[in-house]
């Protein structure tokens, strides 16, 4: 079969087995190109693709090959590359790509870059550890060289220096499925607007990945990774939902033993019911507006009410800690009642600190914390032993933030 012609069969293969791939592979034009080192490439615009390779292909790499360059598309890597040194940023990404892909349902092929260790991380994140395990062995390889020219001092040392930096860049090889070459020209193209590029490409992602979940296509592995690339094009409401259903679990309840068991004497309870404990924090210092509050509390309540059971600390911070109240099965309270009077509670205004309401929830047994914040502090804070979700307020920034999940609430998105 012709080059182009099993390129075709492959995209429209791919539309009816992975159609969230389908869909944004149909974005990308088909392009030959005899000057690839590898099957195929991507850009923004164009799937490049070399008939030299191709026709040794079959279908099931062929269709990895594609969605692996349709995955550097949407995650950005082309231009996300920043000062970062290529060789390695090609292979951090690839590895990125790959488990993805693999999660999704892919074949990868066998001599693809694949590592369990990196599992769920970002292409920035696997990069630095990239970074790290290239400084080590060069470390490594430095002080292996000085012990032997200490006990031999011979001239043949620098030979073996040279060669050995040759081994450590070796293996940071280049993935076999794409050609990242083309992207240089993406990164230095003045007159792309990078950021309108990403936008595009996000929107495309969220038409896709609703087109392919509505058909029940859509592979979980991906769910999570497309909630963080769309955000905050994705709903903020939908994405705080499942980050905190996802904690809530199985409670036993004691009043409502297990009917099965009980007819042979055994008094076990039934685990019918969900039990989520939530600490909910507003920072009442900066310049988030009262509408944003309203939102947000409304939302957490929807979310409280959606569960069996729950237990929730309500905290009020600005430099100290205003409020602390708690509500749930247990306290007999209200939770719209308790909400509204939250709500009135949180004047504030002073400077902001995160460490009262960390310390208040240390050892309190609270699962995840949710922080609606502008994220206008610096202070230091020790990752604690529950999740943090961070809700940043329009206008707000997360550059400070350096642990858990960050959403952005954004009035568009309502
Ligand atoms: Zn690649």
């Amino acid at each position: 079969m012709k080059a182009k012609k099993k390129m075709e069969k492959a995209r429209v293969q791919l539309l009816l087995d992975n159609p969230f791939f389908g869909y944004l592979g149909s974005y990308l034009q088909l392009e030959e190109s005899d000057s690839l080192n590898n099957p195929i490439s991507t850009d923004h615009k164009k799937l490049y693709y070399n008939p030299d390779f191709i026709e040794g292909l079959n279908e099931t790499v062929l269709k990895t090959c594609i969605a692996h360059g349709i995955l550097h598309t949407v995650l950005g890597h082309q231009w996300r590359r920043e000062n970062r040194k290529t060789k390695t940023w090609n292979s951090a990404t690839d590895l990125a790509t790959n488990w993805l892909l693999k999660q999704s349902g892919f074949e990868i092929p066998p001599d693809s870059e694949l590592r369990p260790i990196f599992k769920d991380k970002s292409a920035e994140e696997i990069y630095s550890l990239l970074n790290l395990e290239e400084e080590r062995k060069k470390q490594k390889a430095a002080d292996k060289n000085s012990q032997k020219e200490g006990r031999e001092r011979k001239d043949e040392t620098g030979g073996e220096e040279s060669k050995s930096e040759k081994e450590n860049t070796g293996q940071l090889k280049q993935d076999s499925m794409d050609d990242h070459r083309i992207w240089e020209n993406v990164a230095v193209d003045q007159d792309l607007d990078q950021e309108e590029i990403a936008e595009e490409w996000k929107r495309r992602a969220a038409e896709s990945y609703a087109s392919a979940r509505g058909e029940g296509k859509m592979p979980e592995a991906l769910e999570r990774l497309v909630d963080e690339i769309l955000e905050p094009t994705l709903n903020w409401r939908r994405i705080l939902r499942r980050y905190i259903l996802q904690h809530a679990r199985e409670d036993y309840d004691w009043m409502r033993p297990d009917r099965r068991l009980l007819q042979y004497g055994v008094y076990y309870p039934s685990p019918h019911s969900e039990r989520l404990d939530l600490a909910v924090a507003v920072d009442t210092s900066g310049s988030i507006r009262d509408d944003d509050i309203e939102l947000f509390l409304s939302e957490v309540k929807g979310i409280l009410e959606s569960v069996d059971s729950y237990r929730a600390r309500l905290l009020a911070c600005d430099a100290k800690l205003h409020t602390d109240i708690s509500v749930g099965r247990d306290t007999g309270l209200d939770v719209e009642r308790t909400i509204d009077k939250f709500s009135e509670s949180l004047k504030g205004r002073g400077g902001t600190k995160y460490s009262p309401v960390f310390e208040a929830l240390d050892d309190e047994g609270v699962q995840i914390l949710v922080y609606l914040t502008d994220g206008r502090c610096s202070e230091e804070i020790e990752e604690p032993n529950f999740d943090v979700i961070w809700v940043i307020n329009e206008g707000g920034t997360k550059k400070h933030i350096e642990f858990g999940k960050i959403i952005k609430l954004e009035e568009k998105n309502f």
